[in-house]
Formats: structure tokens, C-alpha cells, sequence
């Protein structure tokens, strides 16, 4: 499922909409600060983000070119999300609901322009960075299929690769029961 690509959202329907809140529910019960459709077996174009949590890690966000507060923007529910590079490529760690206890420093343009649905089908277009800015980055990613562990070096994969080994062995085994 997570290496499937999410599907386009044609519209937003109350199929969609529940969608979106179930999301939202299981990114606060898992402690998240983003979650895909991927991850909670839907393969659609639709993600959730809330970075209030983690406060010790800043964003910035800026609507029709005038700053933002961030906190009032969540949570932020994102459909067919389109991300251009704004910013310089910096290194900053990351970990992923579905792969529990893996941390890693992944390398992402510090800021984005964001073009999307939001959750009334309305399009929004907003520029943001920081922590915002990379969650946004690592959900969308996995709309198309691809996971964090495809954005590490080498190096960084070849130091996890016991726990990565572990992962893989888990999820199989759980799978055949
Ligand atoms: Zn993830």
C-alpha cells in the first residue's frame, strides 16, 4: 500500500471528508504531525498536518505574500497537492508513523510553494518552510509512492539497515497472520 500511487481527487465528497477526519483522528491518536491516505490503507491524494506539537521546531507560512500564523492553519488537510521548490536543500531529522522508530536527517528545500484543495474543494496556494515545509514535503511524497528511506544517503541507510532489517522481517510476518 505505501508504495502505491494515491489517485487525483475528482471531488470532494462526505466520502472524502470523513476521510480527511478519520486522518486527522489517527494522526493525534499516533502523536503524528502529518499522516497520508497511504498510510491508513487509501490510496488517494489527500494529507493531514498539524505541527502544533512539535513547538520546539519552528515554521514559517506566508498567504498571498503576507505571514501567516501557523497555528491557526491547523490542522491542514491538503488535496492533490502540488510542492515547487523555493529554498535551498537542508538537512533535518525525520521519522514516519510507518516505520516506528527510525530517525533520520533527510535532505528537503527549506522553503515551498503549495498549491492544493483544501478540504471544501476550495484551491489554496500558500509559501511556507521549516518544520511545515518538510512535513508537508515527506506526506506528499508518500501520495506518490515513495518513502523516506528513499530520500537518505547511503551512509545514513547502510547505519539503519539492522532496524530497517527488523522492520521488514516484522511487517512480513505480520502479514501472513
Ligand atoms: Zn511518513
Amino acid at each position: 500500500m505505501l508504495r502505491r500511487k494515491g489517485a487525483r481527487v475528482e471531488a470532494v465528497t462526505p466520502a472524502i471528508r470523513q476521510l480527511i477526519a478519520d486522518m486527522i483522528e489517527t494522526m493525534y491518536a499516533d502523536k503524528g504531525i502529518g499522516l497520508s491516505a497511504q498510510q491508513v490503507g487509501v490510496p488517494v491524494q489527500v494529507l493531514v498536518i498539524d505541527v502544533r506539537e512539535a513547538a520546539d521546531r519552528p515554521s514559517t507560512l506566508e498567504v498571498n505574500g503576507q505571514p501567516a500564523d501557523v497555528n491557526q492553519f491547523m490542522p491542514l488537510a491538503l488535496i492533490n497537492p502540488q510542492i515547487t521548490p523555493v529554498g535551498e536543500p537542508v538537512a533535518g531529522p525525520e521519522g514516519c508513523l510507518s516505520f516506528p522508530e527510525i530517525y533520520a536527517d533527510i535532505i528537503r528545500p527549506e522553503v515551498v510553494e503549495v498549491r492544493a484543495l483544501n478540504r471544501e474543494g476550495e484551491p489554496m496556494q500558500f509559501r511556507c518552510g521549516g518544520l511545515l515545509a518538510r512535513a508537508i514535503q515527506h506526506e506528499t511524497d508518500h501520495l506518490h509512492g515513495i518513502l523516506f528511506i528513499d530520500r537518505m544517503t547511503k551512509e545514513i541507510k547502510e547505519q539503519l539497515r539492522p532496524e530497517l532489517e527488523t522492520l521488514r522481517a516484522e511487517t512480513k510476518e505480520g502479514l501472513k497472520g
